[in-house]
């Protein structure tokens, strides 16, 4: 038998997952964003898997968008970053990647350079998260020139990210939409944009705050089936979670209770305790901060983290579920078990989880819907 640490994807919920985006952005158009090898899914199949659904895809370097293109992919691909220096702005004519433009290092280099064919390009505006992107007055006078720069289609797309989409009870989205807002309105009415399109929402920016509806969202977590909110939610509660982590029991035994569990021997029984071994630890991506007591799933019964997770082995308490033999299967998150319930027992998001997987974890792919070409 090999090692029994996998991960399965199951593309056909991440199908429903873009259905559920397109419905909350009836009236924009989507771009899936793949970064970091679609949060770890494995960004080629990602963008197989769901290519007839969307309209774009984004990354965050050009090695992501040319490991696309390189795969077959054709729908644009804009980098979400912009251009890393000006040979990258060569590339991006060469193969249709989209850049943003957040600072006026990238502007003028944009402005500067000849291309034989201009680049679509979209304009990041800061309004409030203060990370990338230009204040409402330095983004009027580079929307006028990149409006000007033959090395431009048409006009930029004015966009902007939220710091805090997921923070449902906070005004903090009002306020940056207020700040965009005004901006996208003045350049209109000013006559410097004639078309106008926009482009705002994350995750859950699309399932949270519908007046930040925009002509171009941009969906990442939501895709993969995780809530950006710790709270429930309507919608974001009807996601299917695309990744589930898998392996399987090795070693079960019985210990007395006042015996201790693991490196640190953290963990000690408060009753006579039957213990299983899981082959996955750390080196596998699960975290090693998660605490005693986390969750885990074997054969679809509720066991729990005993001790702290070694590299490649954790323990799980399986007293209240035995028996319990070894091949049971073990599922760690996923179906059955919301990869943001683990993460908060590690003190960190689902974000974090699903995107460090390594590649030692093997993937499985199920319902590929669309085969390569
Ligand atoms: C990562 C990213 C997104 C997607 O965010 P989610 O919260 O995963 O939906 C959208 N826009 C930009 C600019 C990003 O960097």
């Amino acid at each position: 038998m090999s090692r029994p640490a996998k991960l399965i994807i199951d593309l056909s919920a991440l199908r429903h997952n873009v259905t559920i985006a397109k419905n909350c952005c009836a009236l924009g158009g989507l771009v899936a964003v793949l970064k970091a090898n679609a949060y770890g899914h494995g960004a080629i199949e990602v963008a197989f898997a769901i290519e007839d659904q969307v309209n774009m895809f984004a990354v965050s370097s050009i090695e992501e968008a040319e490991q696309l293109r390189d795969a077959g992919i054709q729908k644009p691909i804009l980098l979400l970053e912009g251009c890393f220096n000006a040979v990258e702005l060569k590339i991006c004519q060469a193969r249709d990647f989209a850049v943003v433009v957040h600072c006026d290092k990238q502007l003028s280099e944009l402005e500067s350079i000849t291309l034989s064919t201009p680049l679509s390009v979209w304009l990041k505006v800061d309004s409030g998260m203060h990370r990338l992107g230009m204040n409402a007055k330095e983004a009027k006078s580079a929307y006028q020139r990149l409006t000007a720069s033959q090395n431009v289609v048409g006009e930029p797309i004015l966009m902007t990210h939220m710091a805090s989409s997921d923070l449902l009870e906070q005004n903090y989205t009002v306020q940056q939409l207020d700040v965009f807002n005004r901006l996208s309105q003045e350049l209109k009415s000013t006559g410097l944009a004639k078309t106008m399109k926009t482009s705002i929402g994350n995750s859950g920016s699309i399932l949270g705050w519908p007046e930040a509806s925009s002509d171009w969202a941009r969906p990442g977590i939501m895709l993969y089936g995780l809530s950006p909110f710790t709270a429930p939610h309507a919608i974001a509660d009807k996601l299917k979670p695309v990744m589930t982590l898998k392996s399987e029991v090795i070693a079960v035994r019985e210990i007395a209770a006042g015996e201790r569990v693991g490196y640190g021997s953290t963990w000690q029984a408060s009753r006579r305790s039957v213990i299983a071994t899981v082959a996955i630890g750390y080196g596998d991506g699960y975290p090693r901060n998660a605490k005693s007591g986390t969750p885990v799933l074997v054969n679809g019964n509720t066991a729990y983290l005993a001790g702290r997770v070694s590299m490649d082995m954790l323990s799980i308490d399986v007293t209240d579920i035995a028996p319990v033999s070894i091949g049971d299967e073990v599922t760690l998150w996923g179906q059955g078990l919301n990869a943001n319930l683990v993460a908060e027992w590690a003190d960190t998001i689902g974000y974090e989880l699903v995107t460090r997987m390594p590649l030692r974890v093997a993937k499985t792919y199920l319902s590929q819907v669309f085969e390569r070409r």
